[in-house]
């Protein structure tokens, strides 16, 4: 899969732009399990890598991806910019600086996901980004017939499913059995932003 550079700028500004709108969706969400913040600094991070737009696009996407997850860590800040840059600067690292192929793109997605993992002492089941993030690696790694309606579908699900869980790291474990009931943000903005890829991949193939 060969990514020229106006895909790859239209890849990271779609992602970007996704979180920016969506902003006080998140906002809402992290003010019902935790301290409500988690919009405002995913925003001023994607802010930070829209600003960078034009260096983002011309590097390759490995340098590209380290490059956004660096920005990411230094401004959002707050639990998620550690583990969302640690996700980015992970995939660019796995990543082949030649055109990778799905193969290369998933088993660097799943270095991407262990990196998170390992920065948040966390997995699966725990009521965070992982329970989106786990389940697309999945998906990612079957069939590949359909293969971006099935990712889709499992990223919006699995966000979804977070709802009843009882979340057991991050802030939002600090309330307990107060914590069901509601959709994790991260688990959300984890949801955004694979939905946003897929919409740029599907247009793109058109
Ligand atoms: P903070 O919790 O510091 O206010 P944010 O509100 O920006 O940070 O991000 C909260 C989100 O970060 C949670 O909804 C959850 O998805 C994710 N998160 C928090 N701690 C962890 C962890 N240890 N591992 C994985 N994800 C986590
Ligand atoms: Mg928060």
């Amino acid at each position: 899969m060969g990514l020229d550079a106006a895909l790859q700028r239209e890849l990271i500004r779609t992602v970007a732009e996704r979180i920016i709108a969506h902003a006080d969706e998140l906002v809402a969400l992290d003010q019902a399990i935790g301290d409500g913040d988690h919009g405002l600094n995913m925003k001023r991070g994607c802010e930070a890598v829209l600003a960078e737009l034009d260096k983002l696009a011309a590097m390759p996407l490995n340098e590209a991806l380290k490059a956004a997850g660096m920005a990411l860590v230094m401004k959002v800040g707050g639990a998620s910019g550690p583990l969302y840059g640690s996700l980015f600067m992970a995939l660019g690292k796995a990543l082949p600086a030649a055109s990778p192929d799905r193969e290369a793109l998933t088993e660097a997605f799943a270095a991407a996901v262990e990196a998170v993992k390992a920065r948040g002492k966390s997995d699966v089941g725990q009521k965070t980004m992982l329970d989106v993030l786990v389940p697309v690696l999945a998906a990612l790694r079957g069939k590949p017939v359909d293969l971006s309606a099935r990712v889709r579908d499992t990223a919006t699900q699995a966000a979804a499913a977070t709802v009843p869980m009882l979340a057991t790291r991050g802030r939002a474990s600090f309330l307990g059995s107060r914590s069901v009931g509601h959709m994790d943000p991260g688990a959300r903005s984890s949801e955004l932003m694979v939905l946003a890829v897929l919409d740029v991949m599907e247009a793109g193939e058109k």
